[in-house]
């Protein structure tokens, strides 16, 4: 019989694997199970398994009679633990019910706290504590939770009835509400619940139980729960783990606190204990940023000039069991943690533990300082850098040097900086977004409602919230800059307008953030190039040495070399020579070679284009020093060199000494119904011969050229595009040997180059045994492979591809990471034949997979040589070619 139910705390054991395991008990769960197993103060309690949950939503949601009974039983071990019964009206056990998947996700139900309180038992909790107003306050806590997460009412009324109460009292905050008045705030709580539900608040403990436990398991299919979940690539089928635990109380005066904290600084990686407490609260008041809260040491408090006691001056007892928490948890999991704990009258209790999320630039220090201090080595430092969160650094920062209107500050939540219109909703942050516009969503506080604002928002500034609060963490996530809890920004809703210290600005107004110092600037402030040393460096220098595959770079220019070479590539790996002809100088000789009459005429125009392409393919040749080049031949369609718009033709019509009705007589010819299936690729060479021709001279010219300076000899590999037979391929191999013969001829001098093709049509994927015969090396052009073998249009796909991704027709886009399956396939199978006809045939890829981790993950077990990447993705590469290696050794 599998286990639904495991206990945690108290006397259980916890030495069942499965019950550490995250997919079976959730992140929160096995973590807790780990701190019990290793001698940390947990309040006793259970998880019912994450299979429970896809249990009970696949099964019309109903508690089997098995779960109902192991619940039961998991109750009577937390009440004989704690020495309390649930229910009791003496002296009440209560508990906190919380949500746990596999992984730690903003977009689910979270927390129920004080569940077990009607009104028998908040009498007898008043009298066993001998606090009224901890009992009624508890109670009223419990109300509005319960209401929100598991009846579904709207908070926003009973938030109204408490700021009611205390404005009628002149109260200031809720530490003035008295026992009393909590007291009829529960009776107007309770009145509200009945009106909005017809029915009264529930008072049997056990059905609030049952309510609770079902509305986590409901969670997972929440709208908020799929949004993250397609945002974040998690599968459907992993449900959640549900925590039940005996409350433990941060609101019991002023021995006791509640707070979060983490093992280092997760923005800087600095290896400084870091966190947020409050003195007399519940773990939520930290969170939701209704107080201020306090820092954790003396040395921040100091640092930010706060006034308020740290935990570590006020608590100096419980503070100092929790650095031996914070040693302990740092020592078992090798990584940095984030927790949160309560404190009860002076007593430290841990509620909660994982690894904790962290910036790329925190994630490298750690990563590099753990393996100084041994807690890890080299590799696992390697497998522990998400290779996308890299994206973070290789970013523009703000120039220091440029002038900044500062207007307001709050804290530095998420780094990175970004300027954008204000949006001051979600929605219309989305709709802005879709719309090309770079955008920077400003809310007083974020809610998971507003994940998908977030997602299209270039940066996010909140007036209220801390470092933990949920646009922080979701900020950090998701790479977005973001300034938390700048207090001097009110927001006007209704006329669409903030204030933000001393300026009016409106919806649609510039502002700047720095996510790195917590700025606001009106206006945008210009940026500059990261700086890629230390931490970054070691941390690239220790993935190449566990790296196979070679990693080049998508590149036509040689600022994109130099860009390409200063993160580390090893060559070029795709040079889509189209790119040089759309140079305005260039563009007019290209259109007179495609509009001439006849071979003569094109011979004539491609005259004059031929020195420019031998001094670009030299210039290039020169940057990458040595480095191997793989340059492409024509690919695109001619029509796409044309003018459109009448003046275009008019100015061309001038330009080459012929009639406008000629030229648009000439462009309607090349006009094609499906040009990416069209006159394009090989097609062209096979078609126009002299093109190639004019494009190889220009390569071996130049690369005879830059040779011939001394330095490293360069090694032309030529490519040839969209082939799909071997004929196409040995016509213009032959063609190239020629041209090749000619121009060492005439120069005197020679250099060594391939002849290879991409594969990027499912035919000659087919047949690559047979096109290996002509091609010494292969590059997978996985952008029209996947166009092809899927029959979806690269140009159009993003119309349809979004419900397909939601419907889980495909996991994720199959134009940014490889269809492995499918297209997989084909890459697999024409690697084997290529490789069984010449078994040292080069593979590479170069289609925008070659920049993605998975896709990179699929080349390495394939056992492509190297894949290509555009310029600001090759350390992503690097970093994903060595975990890959790691993964697959
Ligand atoms: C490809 O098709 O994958 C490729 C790299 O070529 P392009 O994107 O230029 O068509
Ligand atoms: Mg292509």
């Amino acid at each position: 019989m599998i286990q639904t139910v495991y206990h945690f705390g108290g006397d259980a054991p916890h030495d069942d694997e499965r019950q550490k395991d995250k997919t079976v008990t959730g992140g929160k769960g096995a973590n807790l199970a780990v701190m019990a197993g290793i001698g940390l103060p947990v309040p006793p309690g259970f998880t019912i398994t994450t299979e429970e949950s896809v249990r009970y939503l696949n099964e019309g949601e109903d508690f089997s009679d098995k779960l109902r009974a192991d619940v039961a039983e998991a109750v009577a071990h937390i009440e004989r633990s704690v020495g309390k019964k649930l229910g009791d009206p003496a002296d009440p056990l209560l508990v906190s019910v919380r949500s746990g998947a596999q992984v730690s996700m903003p977009g689910m139900m979270d927390t129920v706290l004080n569940l077990g309180l009607n009104d028998e038992t908040v009498e007898g909790l008043a009298t066993s504590s001998g606090d009224a107003r901890f009992a009624w306050d508890s109670y009223r806590r419990f109300i509005q939770m319960y209401s929100d997460v598991v009846l579904g009412l709207d908070h926003g009324a009973f938030e109204q009835a408490v700021e009611i109460a205390k404005e009628d009292k002149g109260y200031f905050s809720d530490t003035e509400m008295e026992a009393d008045d909590w007291r009829a705030i529960v009776d107007e709580f309770k009145q509200i619940v009945r009106r909005e539900r017809g029915e009264p608040f529930p008072q049997d403990v056990e059905a609030q139980l049952w309510g609770a436990i079902a509305a986590v398991f409901e969670s997972w299919d929440s709208e908020r729960a799929k949004i993250y979940r397609r945002l974040n690539a998690i599968p459907a089928e992993w449900g959640t783990a549900v925590n039940v635990q005996a409350m433990v109380f941060g609101n019991m005066g002023d021995t006791s606190a509640t707070g979060v904290a983490f093992t280092r600084d997760p923005s800087t990686g600095e290896r400084a204990y870091y966190g947020e407490w409050l003195v007399n609260a519940q773990g939520e008041d930290v969170v939701a940023g209704i107080r201020t809260p306090q820092y954790l040491t003396r040395a921040r408090r100091e640092a930010a000039g706060a006034k308020l006691p740290s935990m570590e001056e006020a608590m100096p007892e419980a503070y100092a069991e929790l650095e031996r928490v914070f040693d302990l948890l740092e020592r078992h999991y090798r990584d940095m943690q984030d927790i949160e704990f309560t404190v009860q009258e002076g007593k430290l209790w841990m509620l909660q533990t994982r690894t904790g999320k962290r910036t790329a630039r925190a994630a490298l220090k750690m990563a590099v300082d753990m393996v100084e201090e041994g807690l890890i080595d080299e590799k696992a430092a390697v497998l522990r850098i998400d290779p996308m969160a890299l994206d973070q650094l290789l970013h523009p920062a703000l120039d220091p040097d440029a002038p900044r209107d500062v207007v307001a500050k709050g804290l530095p939540a998420s780094p990175g900086a970004a300027s954008g219109a204000i949006v001051l909703d979600a929605d219309t942050a989305e709709q802005r977004a879709n719309r090309g516009d770079a955008v920077i969503l400003v809310r007083v506080e974020t809610s998971p409602e507003d994940i998908h604002g977030m997602h299209a928002a270039r940066g996010i500034l909140t007036a209220r919230g801390g470092m933990t609060s949920h646009a922080a963490v979701v900020a950090r996530g998701m790479g977005r800059p973001c300034v938390s809890g700048a207090s001097s920004v009110s927001i006007n809703l209704a006329d669409r307008k903030l204030r933000i210290g001393s300026r009016e600005l409106k919806e649609g107004d510039v502002i700047t953030l720095d996510g790195a110092t917590g700025e606001v600037m009106a206006g945008e402030v210009p940026t500059i190039e990261p700086e890629l040393a230390g931490d970054f460096g070691t941390l690239m220098d220790w993935a190449d040495r566990y790296r196979r595959m070679a990693v080049r770079t998508n590149a036509e220019t040689p600022e994109d070399c130099r860009t390409a070479r200063g993160f580390g590539a090893q060559g070029i790996g795709l040079c889509r020579t189209e790119h040089m002809f759309f140079d305005t100088g260039r563009i007019s000789a290209m259109r007179a070679m495609i509009l001439a009459d006849d071979e003569r005429g094109r011979r004539a125009a491609l005259e004059r284009l031929l020195p420019e392409q031998r001094s670009d393919f030299a210039e290039i040749f020169r940057t990458m020093a040595g480095l191997p080049c793989t340059i492409r031949l024509l690919d695109p369609p001619l029509h796409e060199f044309l003018p459109s718009r009448d003046e275009e033709f008019q100015e061309l019509a001038s330009d080459l000494s012929v009639g406008v009705e000629h030229l648009k007589r000439r462009a309607g010819e090349l006009h094609e119904f499906n040009p990416m299936l069209g006159h394009r690729g090989c097609r062209l060479g096979i078609t126009f011969p002299e093109i190639y021709e004019m494009q190889a001279r220009a390569i071996f010219e130049a690369a005879c050229e830059v040779t011939g300076e001394g330095g490293d000899p360069v090694v032309p590999e030529i490519m040839i595009p969209l082939v799909a037979t071997r004929r196409e391929l040995d016509i213009l191999r032959k063609l190239v040997e020629r041209v090749a013969a000619d121009v060492f001829e005439e120069r005197g001098a020679s250099v060594d180059y391939l002849v290879g093709t991409m594969i990027e049509l499912p035919r000659a994927a087919l047949m690559a045994g047979k096109i290996a015969k002509e091609a010494m090396f292969f590059s997978f052009g996985t952008n029209d492979l996947t166009q092809t073998a899927l029959g979806v249009s690269r140009d159009d796909a993003s119309r349809f591809l979004g419900p397909y991704v939601e419907k889980g027709i495909y996991q994720r886009d199959p134009f940014v990471s490889l269809d492995i399956e499918g297209v997989g396939e084909l890459v697999r199978l024409a690697a084997e034949r290529g490789r069984a006809t010449r078994a040292d045939i080069k593979l590479g890829i170069c289609g925008e997979h070659g920049g993605d981790p998975a896709s990179i993950d699929f080349c390495e077990t394939t056992g492509l040589d190297y894949v290509s990447a555009s310029p600001y993705r090759v350390p992503i590469a690097r970093l994903a070619a060595a975990q890959a290696a790691l993964r697959a050794s």
